[in-house]
C-alpha cells in the first residue's frame, strides 16, 4: 500500500485519480497485517485497488466526474466495494471518469482529462486512456493500483482496457450488483474489474459479483470459481467470428489481429467457425436513443435539492436552472436533450419504441449463433487503437461514438464480454480482442482470454 501511495504522488500528471485515500489505505493495510498474522488472510487480504469515482464510497467524496455532485459525501458503500473490502481489498482512491460515465475517451469529466501511460513510438503526444473508465484503465496501467472497478454501459471497460494495454470484463447483466452504483443507463449498466491479466480480472470478479437484494436485477446464481477456469483451456469449443464485424474503416492491423487470434484459439484446440450476427449495424443507432433515453429519466434526479451543487435562483424552478446549468458538462446535456427528445410524446413510437425492437433482434441473433452451438465470439475490442487527446473530442460527436461499435451489443443483448491485448500496432500502441459469451459463462471467457494474453 505504501508503495502504491508514493507511487500515486508522482503521476499526478496523468490525473488519474480525483480522490486519494492513503490514510484509510494504510488504516486498511494493517488490518490485513493483523489478519495474515492470524492466520486468517481474506482472498483479496492487502491488494490495494482503485474505485471508479462512480462508485458511491461512505465518507469518500463521490463526484461521477460532474459537478453537480461536487461536494457529496455518500452515507454508504457500494454493494461491489463492500464486497472487496470484505475479502480484505485496500482502497488507493477514486478513479476519474467521463461526466455521469458518457464517454470513449474521459475527455467529459469535469475535473480535467485522463492522461494514458502510453505514447506512440517516438512521439511525445498524449494519448487518450479510452473511457469512460479512463481512470481505472490508466491507474492499472501504470501501476497505480493493482486492479481497479469500472463499469460498462456500452463499452466503457473493454475499451479503455484495449486501449491501454489492460484486460477488462463486462460481465453478464445482473452478475454484479448495481446497488450504491451512479446511474446511467440501469438496463445496460454492469460492473466489472480492469486489471493487468486474466487471472487478476477473474480473482477481482469472483469477490465483485454476487447476489444482492438491494438490485432486483441482480441474480440468485452461484458464484463460480473464475480463477480455476482460466486453465481450462479452448479444446473443443467454437468460436464465432462474426462477419458483420468487418466494419469499413478498420485497421488492417486490427483484422491482422483478429485473424492471428482466431489461429491461437484454433491452436489450442478450439474449431472456428464462420457466423452472422444481421442485427449489428442497428446496434450503435439503437444504442444511442436507448442509453440517452433512460439516463435522461436517471439524471433527473440532479435537481439542486438532494445532492451535491446548488446554485440558488429566484424560485425553485429557477434553482433547478441554475443548478443544472452550471452542474451538468456539454455531452450529458446533450444526452438529456436526446433522451427527453427520444421519449416525448410523437416521438416516443418512432425511436424509443423501434430501438427497443432493434434490441430485442440484436440479442436474438446472440441466441442464434449460442443455439447453433458456438461457445464464445471473437471480434476487435476496437475499429482502432488509442487516439490523441483532442483528436476526437471537438469533432461531431458521433465520431466518437462510432468508436463503440464493437462493444454496445453486448451491452444491447445483457451478454459478458471481455477484453484482452493481444499486440501493438506498428506505432507500438497495444490493440485489443473481445470475446463475447453465453449468458452467465464468463468461465469460457476467461479460458479463451487466457490463450490469447
Ligand atoms: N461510450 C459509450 C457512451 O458514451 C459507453 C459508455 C459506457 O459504457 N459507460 O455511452
Amino acid at each position: 500500500a505504501q508503495a502504491h501511495i508514493d507511487a500515486l504522488e508522482k503521476a499526478r500528471a496523468l490525473n488519474a485519480y480525483l480522490v486519494e485515500t492513503p490514510d484509510r489505505a494504510l488504516a486498511m493495510a494493517d488490518a490485513s497485517d493483523e489478519k495474515i498474522a492470524k492466520g486468517e488472510a481474506r482472498p483479496l487480504e492487502g491488494l490495494p485497488l482503485g474505485i471508479k469515482d462512480l462508485f458511491c464510497t461512505q465518507g469518500v467524496h463521490t463526484t461521477a466526474g460532474s459537478k453537480i455532485l461536487e461536494g457529496f459525501e455518500p452515507h454508504y458503500e457500494s454493494n461491489v466495494s463492500t464486497q472487496l473490502w470484505r475479502d480484505g481489498a485496500v482502497m488507493l482512491g477514486k478513479l476519474n471518469l467521463d461526466e455521469f460515465a458518457m464517454g470513449s475517451s474521459n475527455e467529459t469529466s469535469a475535473y480535467g482529462d485522463v492522461v494514458s501511460p502510453w505514447r506512440r513510438n517516438g512521439s511525445d503526444a498524449k494519448l487518450v486512456p479510452g473511457g469512460s473508465s479512463g481512470g481505472s484503465s490508466a491507474a492499472v496501467a501504470a501501476h497505480l493500483c493493482l486492479g481497479a472497478t469500472a463499469t460498462d454501459t456500452g463499452g466503457s471497460i473493454r475499451q479503455p482496457a484495449a486501449f491501454t494495454g489492460t484486460v477488462g470484463i463486462k460481465p453478464t447483466y445482473g452478475r454484479c450488483s448495481r446497488w450504491g452504483i451512479v446511474a446511467y443507463a440501469s438496463s445496460l449498466d454492469q460492473a466489472g474489474p480492469i486489471a493487468r491479466t486474466t487471472r487478476d480480472c477473474a480473482i477481482l470478479l469472483g469477490s465483485m459479483a454476487g447476489h444482492d437484494p438491494r438490485d432486483t436485477t441482480s441474480v440468485d446464481m452461484p458464484v463460480p470459481d473464475f480463477e480455476a477456469a482460466i486453465s481450462r483451456g479452448v479444446k473443443g469449443l467454437t468460436i464465432g467470428i462474426p462477419r458483420e464485424y468487418r466494419v469499413d474503416g478498420m485497421s488492417p492491423e486490427i483484422l491482422k489481429l483478429w485473424d492471428q487470434g482466431a489461429e491461437w484459439l484454433k491452436a489450442a484446440g478450439a474449431t472456428i467457425k464462420e457466423i452472422s450476427l444481421p442485427h449489428t449495424k442497428y446496434a450503435l443507432p439503437a444504442y444511442y436513443i436507448v442509453a440517452p433515453a433512460e439516463a435522461s429519466s436517471n439524471l433527473a434526479r440532479y435537481d439542486g435539492v438532494r445532492y451535491g451543487l446548488r446554485v440558488p435562483g429566484k424560485d425553485i424552478a429557477g434553482m433547478y436552472e441554475n443548478t443544472r446549468a452550471a452542474g451538468f458538462g456539454r455531452e450529458v446535456r446533450r444526452r438529456i436533450m436526446i433522451g427527453t427528445y427520444v421519449l416525448s410524446a410523437g416521438y416516443y413510437d418512432a425511436y424509443y419504441v423501434r430501438a427497443q425492437r432493434i434490441r430485442t433482434l440484436i440479442k436474438r441473433d446472440f441466441e442464434e449463433a449460442y443455439a447453433a452451438g458456438v461457445d464464445a465470439i471473437l471480434t476487435p475490442a476496437t475499429p482502432s487503437a488509442a487516439f490523441g487527446i483532442g483528436e476526437k473530442a471537438s469533432a461531431d460527436p458521433v465520431e466518437m461514438y462510432l468508436n463503440d461499435v464493437f462493444t454496445v451489443t453486448v451491452n444491447m443483448a445483457g451478454l459478458p464480454g471481455i477484453s484482452v491485448p493481444a499486440g501493438l500496432d506498428a506505432q507500438g500502441l497495444p490493440l485489443g480482442l473481445q470475446l463475447i459469451g453465453r449468458p452467465f459463462d464468463e468461465e469460457t471467457l476467461f479460458a479463451a482470454s487466457q490463450v490469447i494474453e
